[in-house]
């Protein structure tokens, strides 16, 4: 996997578990709940693939969501202009774009098939 994920919580318990296999799942809860709170990490609601967390202080970028396989991966870079997009007389102080399609796996899992 070269694309940087945002994570979903039942993974980034996996990986505790896989670190600290006594660790219990509040405890990861209440970790996660923290860096959040303290701004270490970013919390991601997505309407397809639910709640993500991804390192914070990131460039902007999005995501992209593969309805094939469930997996969501980080687009770098942003091509949207805001002013292009707002009404006159409006201010856009951020936005939030969702991908969604097909991942270069499933696409050549497609063609093979
Ligand atoms: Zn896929
Ligand atoms: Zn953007």
């Amino acid at each position: 996997m070269t694309c940087p994920q945002p994570l979903r919580i039942g993974e980034i318990l996996q990986k505790a578990k896989a670190v600290i296999p006594s660790i219990d799942q509040a405890t990861v809860y209440r970790n996660i709940k923290r860096l959040v709170e303290q701004g270490w990490l970013l919390k991601i609601t997505h309407p397809l693939a639910g709640t993500m967390y991804e390192r914070s202080g990131k460039e902007h970028h999005h995501h992209f969501y593969c309805r094939k396989c469930d997996s969501v991966f980080e687009l770098p870079g942003c091509g949207i202009n805001d002013e292009h997009v707002a009404l006159a007389g409006m201010t856009v102080e951020d936005h939030e774009v969702f991908f969604y399609g097909v991942c270069h796996e499933c696409s050549q899992h497609l063609q093979r098939t």
